[in-house]
């Protein structure tokens, strides 16, 4: 009896040992026919470091960006100015990026507007937009279209200074239908180029959430710029605009469910994926075991024509990244993508880009 039962539970080990190891090669099967599939990735959203002592050399950070892409997957970068304040010392515009796009043999492409419309729209009241304001601000975008920008970014509608990014990391706001934005939707959608936009969420008036991540040049309360966001999409339905950083959001209000309204309503609104984070709270697409949360591969299969990949890393020379999102964390753009259905997949790494910013092949 002791025997029978000893050969019986020995059996039954072997049949759990033997399903262990089938679910584990499945399992791993599954997870190498993903990896095999997760195309070249094509990032929509990079910066060069501007400052600092490995932020002066253009050329060697550019150098480094292709290795880091052969490294981590991407076949394509597309690099923009962040959005700066007219006039900062070192601010790379699209005359500096001009050679890159023949340099690196199509694997870098060029965005402006950052570090010159930017300016522009953060210095200007919406109240004292004339004819002649406009006409400059038209000449300036024209300029950049005409030199072969794929994307006019990255323009700030608001942006919170964080601590991560130094004391020098600008607060910014404007108000989302400022006539010069409302001008630029319509000069992107007649050059058929999309907006890059940074807008760190207010859906109604409310104080700033009381964290360590924010620098005290914030102000003490936000106002909501979510109706006026609605209002510039709204204004010209030709005009692709991509909102940047959803998947990790700093002031914690850019929750799939108001995502999900925001891209029903309007069909001209694309994001940009930016997954340098991992975290429980919901605006964090990615769980602290890098798995995709659930609401988040729903938003996205539900809309799978509608995100591409941002990673917002600073290159900078060498190895390391200066400031922002980890060299490591450009990993979870992989992992990310390896847990989707291979066509989301497909469309998210490179598909969308390639429509959105008429990159063709
Ligand atoms: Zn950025």
């Amino acid at each position: 009896m002791g025997n029978a039962v000893t050969g019986l539970k020995r059996a039954r080990a072997k049949v759990r040992a033997a399903y262990f190891v089938l679910c584990l090669s499945t399992l791993n099967f599954a997870a190498a026919t993903a990896w095999a599939q997760v195309p070249g990735i094509i990032d929509t959203h990079g910066h060069i470091q501007n400052g600092g002592p490995r932020g002066t050399d253009f050329r060697g950070a550019l150098d480094a960006a292709v290795h880091r892409m052969d490294q981590s997957g991407f076949s394509k970068s597309i690099i923009i100015p962040p959005p700066m304040a007219t006039g900062t010392a070192g601010a790379f515009e699209m005359e500096s990026y001009l050679f890159a796009k023949q340099a690196y043999a199509g694997r870098i492409l060029p965005g402006g507007g950052g570090g010159s419309l930017n300016g522009i729209i953060q210095s200007t009241a919406p109240d004292a937009v004339t004819d002649d304001v406009r006409k400059a601000f038209r000449a300036s975008a024209e300029k950049i279209a005409a030199a072969g920008a794929v994307v006019f970014g990255e323009i700030a509608l608001h942006h919170l200074s964080l601590r991560i990014m130094g004391p020098r990391h600008p607060y910014e706001w404007t108000p989302p239908d400022h006539p010069l934005l409302m001008l630029l939707a319509d000069i992107a959608a007649e050059k058929d180029i999309p907006l890059d936009l940074h807008m760190d969420l207010v859906a109604e008036d409310m104080s700033l959430p009381e964290r360590p991540v924010f620098n005290p040049t914030n102000p003490a309360v936000l106002k909501a710029n979510m109706a006026a966001f609605e209002r510039l999409l709204a204004h010209n339905r030709k005009a692709r605009i991509v909102w940047a950083h959803a998947g990790t959001d700093p002031l914690g209000t850019r929750i799939p469910q108001i995502q999900r309204e925001l891209l029903t309503r309007n069909p001209n609104l694309y994001m940009s994926l930016r997954l340098g984070a991992t975290a429980p709270p919901p605006f964090v697409a990615l769980d602290s075991d890098k798995k995709l949360k659930p609401v988040w591969l729903a938003l996205l299969s539900d809309f799978p024509d509608r995100f591409v990949i941002g990673t917002d890393f600073f290159h900078a020379p060498g190895a390391g990244a200066v400031r922002g999102p980890t060299e490591e964390a450009l990993e979870n753009y992989r992992t990310a993508l390896s847990q989707m259905p291979p066509e989301l997949a497909a469309a998210i790494a490179h598909g969308n880009a390639e429509r959105i910013y008429r990159l063709g092949n």
